[in-house]
């Protein structure tokens, strides 16, 4: 399986980061590797110094498709949860002034820790799924599927175009704003519309 991680999906983060708004979804990948489950604790690398956490609402793919239409990207995939894009911004910014790519940077081991999964029919509209993180117990990320740029079906339709999407696959669909650092001894909480089903330690 792969792991495919939308860039650049919602306004507020796209200037906390002084970037530019995309003319299409920008997409980048993530091995399998990267999967952290069952709310395992994320063990600092030693590579970097300034470690990121990003929420994002995540899709499991339920289906081998590609070239798959706008009017049938909902039928595939099936489940909902969390994942947090951790990333290595030290390295990222590295990479982004050498034009170089983010593998190092977003795909490193355990830089996926990937909620519990939730069936896509327990919620009533796609464009009204409200995510948040608590860092320590205070709020520092608010999103909403409705303020994506590229909703689901835009986002399936687009990276199929270049991609064959396969049972498993994961997309993580984008950050919100109020991403920042974190440090060993922090905690990670993930809510979808009130429910807490992330957890994630830094040590
Ligand atoms: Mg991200």
């Amino acid at each position: 399986m792969k792991i495919i991680c939308i860039g650049r999906n919602y306004v507020d983060h796209i200037k906390e980061l002084n970037n530019a708004i995309p003319g299409e979804p920008v997409f980048f990948l993530k091995p399998d590797t990267a999967m952290l489950i069952r709310n395992r604790p994320f063990y600092y690398p030693a590579f970097s110094d300034d470690i990121h956490y990003e929420l994002e609402l995540v899709l499991k793919i339920n289906k081998v498709g590609r070239h798959i239409g706008k009017e049938f990207a909902l039928s595939y995939f099936d489940e909902i949860g969390l994942g947090l894009d951790m990333t290595a911004r030290d390295l990222q910014e590295n990479a982004k002034k050498k034009s170089l790519p983010w593998a190092v940077a977003k795909g490193f081991d355990q830089s996926a820790p990937i909620s519990r999964f939730i069936p896509a029919n327990h919620f009533s509209d796609f464009r009204n799924i409200s995510f948040h993180l608590d860092l320590n117990g205070q709020t520092v990320q608010k999103g909403n599927s409705g303020l994506m740029i590229y909703s689901f079906e835009d986002i399936i339709s687009h990276i199929s175009r270049y991609m064959t999407l396969r049972t498993g696959d994961l997309i993580f669909t984008g950050t919100p704003a109020g991403v920042g650092p974190v440090k060993i001894g922090d905690t990670l909480e993930g809510w979808i519309e009130g429910e807490k089903i992330l957890k994630c330690e830094i040590k």
